[in-house]
């Protein structure tokens, strides 16, 4: 009878027992990944406080849905089915691992609970999983080297990428799942022999596969694959352990921990510091990141976690329209920065300037981002990147770095509380229009006025000679559905909202401190808005203020109670296509309503532009992005509009005055005047109100100019 074959334990190596030979490669295994790790820990010892250890429940639910369920993979079909199934094969080979390694030590381990049949199924879906994850290994080596899908790609100005980390890496993962099979396949073929008990391997699997090839090989040879794969195998494991913290395969260990940690309430930015109240703001050294550990240690997470999958800057539309900033990039660059940084030896060297000549970020590429939140939607590691963005500007304008463009417009919010420097008692001139005041009384909300809800009009729709007309028409919706309404007037100063985004947090706190008592005073128990900039400030960065809500869904709610009721559309060969704001739609979630009220106008015919509701394509920015110049190749308005023509509308609907204006203007810069027109969705409504007497409207005329 042929004896059994060898465990690796069984053997002797070198006048070494396998036993001791294995234990010593364990523990110098695992004692150069705890070095490793804890060198990799350090700079987020010396990063900024952040406070992310709130919710656990609302944590897990997270954990469970975006890292174990995988939940934002799929967005892209083919890499995203293809990361599951590896996902899967490594969750379900951990335990395999664990028990190879031990097999090292004690030839006759078995896992608790891994014998009998549960231990037999584990057997067969293990082989599978190995297969799985060998094959997504090739397919994800050929996909980077053959087809190179362009979001991979590295524009010169971005610095370099790490192509050849990833294929080494994949290369590796295989060499695993290779050298695990081979182990199983030697023994079972070795078992195959008569007189052995033969080991049961999943039909069709790597392990059956390499089984059936080696199965007329000498017993000797085999024994000695079988030694030399465990071998490999160890080496392997161990290599990948220590080598991952080194590139993007880090964030294998890190992004469970990134999910845990990860924000919770959308549409908020950080505070300055966390832990400091505003009050005490006056004691901080100075505002924002200026250098890497000014970043918290979440967001120096976030840097370690991210997979460079490229997600986040295909989504860009900051990127798409060749402005300096690709979201991946700040976060490679800010990982490279604190790998050389924090080396694995020495000391660290830190408080260098992130932005500076010698820097790792130009300040047009942090001025760049209009806070669309595109990026963050995509990454299926959670990563962040509005708050990191406002913290460098933060950091900027404290050190009085300010765009020339946008000098003026934070001097006049100081002055005016409003960006266009007019004056205040002008700011409820919009309402006193003469063909508008006929129909339409909007009072002052005040303690006398008793309007129990405060319509909060924001700057642009105040001074914009076009953008007062979403004013008035808001104004007689609301009257139309019987709201008791009124505006605050000369006492209303601009949300705050785009200040705040541009790091001017004192000038924020200014306004908003200001709108906040004018707001208490009014008595107001609620407050509506059309400008979704304003919708998210009052919803977000205001505390102790009514409740707020945008005007598409007061609409939504009122056309289905049937308070309010819409006419059919007068020309049913138009085609609409509704543009989501990106401060209603991806901050607020507020995606449906809009869709509804459009679809409940009789004879109105909808369509889809491909990148729609949380995949919406920013116009161009709103607020002080309007009086920005960024350097770019083409405007993102101009991509909007030809996505909208693409989809085969010739309406352009929305629900914000910055898109209005950015959607008006791209329309004439794309030489679309006469096809297409732009409409915000309070005008559209307003003008297919079924009213008791028929009201010439302002923007009657204005679309027919449009349309002429
Ligand atoms: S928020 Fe928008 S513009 Fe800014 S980096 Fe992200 S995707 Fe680009
Ligand atoms: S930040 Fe997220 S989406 Fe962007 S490259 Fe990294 S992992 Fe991918």
């Amino acid at each position: 009878m042929v004896e059994g074959i060898q465990s690796p334990a069984q053997v002797t190596y070198w006048l070494m027992s396998g036993r001791d030979l294995f234990l010593l490669l364990n523990l110098l295994g695992l004692a150069c990944f705890f070095y490793i790790a804890a060198r990799r820990i350090l700079p987020l010892t010396r990063g900024e406080r952040d406070l992310r250890f709130d919710r656990p429940l609302v944590r897990l639910e997270r954990v469970l849905q975006y890292w174990l369920g995988q939940w934002k993979h799929p967005r892209y079909r083919t890499a995203g089915i293809m990361h599951i199934l590896f996902f899967a094969g490594f969750l379900i080979l951990a335990t395999q691992a664990f028990s190879l390694l031990i097999l090292g030590v004690s030839p006759n381990f078995v896992l608790p609970g891994s014998s009998g049949e549960i231990g037999h199924i584990y057997d067969i879906v293990k082989d599978y999983a190995a297969t799985i994850v060998f094959l997504c290994m090739i397919v994800a080596a050929v996909r980077r080297i053959v087809f190179k899908p362009a979001r991979y790609a590295v524009s010169a100005r971005y610095g370099k990428g790490h192509p050849l980390d990833a294929i080494f890496l994949l290369a590796l993962i295989a060499l695993l799942m290779a050298s695990e099979s081979l182990f199983e396949a030697s023994k079972a073929a070795f078992q195959a022999q008569p007189g052995q008990p033969a080991e049961f391997l999943a039909v069709l699997s790597l392990p059956w596969m390499l089984k059936n090839l080696l199965v007329s090989t000498p017993l000797p040879t085999l024994q000695s694959l079988h030694l030399g794969a465990y071998f490999v195998d160890v080496l392997t494991f161990y290599f990948l352990l220590c080598y991952r913290p080194f590139g993007i395969q880090f964030h294998v260990e890190t992004s469970l921990f990134n999910v845990y940690f990860a924000k919770l309430d959308r549409g908020t930015v950080k505070p300055v510091r966390w832990g400091v109240s505003d009050e005490h703001l006056d004691q901080v050294k100075s505002f924002g990141v200026k250098t890497f550990e000014d970043f918290t240690w979440k967001h120096m997470l976030d840097f370690y976690s991210c997979a460079d999958c490229g997600r986040c800057s295909d989504q860009c539309p900051a990127n798409a329209v060749g402005r300096p900033l690709s979201p991946r990039f700040l976060t490679i660059k800010a990982r490279d920065y604190s790998f050389q940084h924090y080396s694995m030896f020495g000391r660290a060297s830190n408080g260098t300037p992130l932005i500076s000549p010698g820097g790792i970020y130009s300040e047009d590429e942090i001025w760049s981002c209009t806070t669309c939140g595109a990026c963050e939607e995509e990454c299926p590691l959670l990563i962040q990147y509005i708050d990191k963005i406002v913290d460098l500007r933060r950091g900027m304008i404290d050190d009085g770095n300010v765009p020339q463009s946008l000098q003026k417009p934070l001097k006049a919010l100081e002055s005016r509380g409003n960006p266009y420097g007019k004056m205040e008692k002008k700011r409820a001139e919009w309402a006193k229009a003469k063909d508008f005041s006929q129909t339409c009384t909007v009072k002052t909300a005040d303690a006398k006025s008793n309007a129990d809800t405060l319509y909060f009009v924001d700057s642009i729709t105040s001074y914009d000679d076009r953008m007062q007309s979403i004013g008035r028409a808001t104004a007689r919706i609301l009257a139309a559905a019987g709201v008791n309404f009124g505006i605050l007037g000369a006492a209303e100063k601009d949300s705050g909202h785009e200040a705040r985004r541009f790091g001017e947090e004192t000038l924020f706190m200014a306004l908003r401190d200001h709108n906040v008592d004018a707001i208490k005073a009014s008595g107001a128990q609620r407050i509506v808005t059309a400008d979704p900039h304003a919708y998210n400030a009052l919803k977000h960065d205001y505390k102790d203020v009514p409740p707020v809500e945008h005007i598409s869904q007061v609409i939504c709610r009122e056309v289905k109670s049937g308070n309010l009721k819409l006419d059919p559309v007068e020309n049913a060969d138009d085609v609409y296509a509704y543009h989501d704001p990106c401060y209603l739609g991806r901050h607020n979630q507020v995606y449906d309503d809009p869709r509804q009220v459009l679809d409940a106008i009789p004879g109105l015919k909808r369509v889809e532009m491909d990148r729609c509701r949380d995949r919406s394509f920013c116009c161009g920015g709103g607020g002080l992005m309007l009086f920005y110049e960024p350097k770019e190749d083409e405007r993102m308005g101009v991509k909007r509009v030809q996505m909208a023509a693409e989809a085969g509308a010739n309406v352009i609907v929305t629900a914000c005055p910055f898109c209005m204006v950015n959607i008006e203007d791209a329309i004439k810069v794309a030489g679309l005047e006469g096809k297409m027109t732009a409409i915000d969705l309070a005008e559209l409504v307003d003008k297919q109100l079924v009213r008791p007497a028929p009201v010439q409207l302002e923007h009657d005329k204005l679309t027919s100019e449009v349309f002429a």
